[in-house]
């Protein structure tokens, strides 16, 4: 039996594609969790792991992810996504991209790719010259849905945060707020420059000191070590950087009532939400809060819509939150696990 079947993380994925490309270092996986509702949508990730095996279990995990997003956000769209292994001599190169497009078009549309993490437009639009089945492209005409999803994410999480805000702590504004932003990347520098405007108080932390130190320069904000971020003494800790920070230790130490942020995969177990819960920290579901970006490349892919049309769904982020919470404190039940139900409500049998 092949041994992904046994791995905790495969949920009955409809199709675990492995490819490699000996000319260009291309390797990687597209996982499709689900094509229910629609073609599977998520985006590309090129990152370093510590094994193949790691990248495996992140595509299927992150892919599972993108099957309640899509659902909740109320896309006509499956859950996919894509892994990209990062080795020491890895290059993007246009052949690389290339390469990788092909194995996407080799899908014949059951899985549509767009950017995330370690992916930009420019490589989308290599990508483009092999496949139509990707999203992420250069905006055509003024108004148009379409390119970098990181500010539309970063606007939802925006949005989001003030909602947890007034969820836990009671207030209508960021203004005096500290939240603790950890990863300041394009959704977590976006979401920093909105809170900086409203007059939050801002700690932020990054493996790229130097980023860290030139984003809190401009904003008037502190830079902390990785290692602190999620224990400062805060109103809100905000994760946007990867998956799996919100562990049984990291949620023992937890000062902050409120964590809302854009990073996937947040909780490194279904257990997590729990803790979180029985702590009583509001906590914004990641695929609930962060569903902008797919919002608007899904659009984008769909052919549905302008830019009003990907904001006026955004800002729909909120009120689902609220329901959420209202449903959790209602039924004693984690946030997390609110959200799932819903969204499997949604998707239905598939
Ligand atoms: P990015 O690569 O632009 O930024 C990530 C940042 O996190 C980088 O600056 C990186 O140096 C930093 N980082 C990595 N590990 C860290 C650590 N341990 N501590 C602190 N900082 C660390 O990526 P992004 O597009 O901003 O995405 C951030 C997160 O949001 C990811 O989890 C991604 O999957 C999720 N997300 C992104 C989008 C999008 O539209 N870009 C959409 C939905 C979800």
């Amino acid at each position: 039996m092949p041994s992904h079947w046994n791995l905790p993380d495969f949920d009955d994925h409809e199709v675990i594609h492995l490819f490699s490309d000996r000319h260009t270092g291309l390797k990687g996986i597209i996982a499709i969790h689900s094509t229910h509702l629609g073609p599977a949508a998520g985006g590309v990730r090129f990152w370093k792991y510590a094994d193949k095996q790691h990248g495996l279990i992140d595509a299927l995990r992150l892919s599972r992810g993108m099957r309640f997003k899509n659902a909740m956000a109320g896309l006509p769209l499956g859950g996919g996504k894509a892994v990209l292994l990062a080795e020491n001599d890895t290059e993007k190169t246009a052949d690389f991209l290339a390469a990788y497009g092909r194995e996407v078009e080799s899908l014949g549309g059951r899985y549509v790719t767009a950017e995330d993490v370690g992916m930009s437009v420019a490589d989308m639009v290599e990508i483009a010259k092999q496949t139509r089945h990707v999203s992420g492209l250069p905006v055509e005409g003024k108004g148009d849905a379409g390119g970098d999803p990181g500010p539309f994410t970063a606007y939802g999480v925006y949005l989001g945060v003030l909602a947890a805000i007034k969820q836990g702590l009671g207030r209508d504004s960021a203004k005096g707020v500290h939240v603790a932003i950890q990863g300041v990347g394009s959704v977590g520098g976006h979401l920093a420059r909105r809170l900086a405007a409203d007059g939050a108080k801002l700690t932020l932390a990054d493996i790229h000191i130097d980023r860290c130190d030139a984003l809190a320069g401009e904003l008037g904000a502190s830079c902390v070590s990785t290692g602190e971020i999620l224990e400062i003494e805060a109103d809100v800790v905000s994760p946007n950087a990867l998956g799996a920070v919100l562990t049984e230790e990291s949620i023992a130490r937890l000062k902050a009532p409120v964590v809302a942020g854009g990073a996937n995969n947040q909780l490194a177990t279904p257990a997590d939400g729990r803790r979180l819960h029985d702590r009583g920290i509001v906590y914004a579901p990641d695929y609930v809060i962060n569903a902008g970006g797919i919002i608007s490349v899904g659009l984008e892919y769909l052919g549905r819509g302008d830019r009003e049309e990907v904001e006026s769904r955004i800002e729909e982020i909120p009120a689902r939150l609220v329901d959420i919470w209202a449903t959790s404190k209602a039924t004693d039940t984690p946030s997390a696990d609110v959200a799932d139900h819903m969204a499997q409500a949604k998707i239905g049998r598939g």
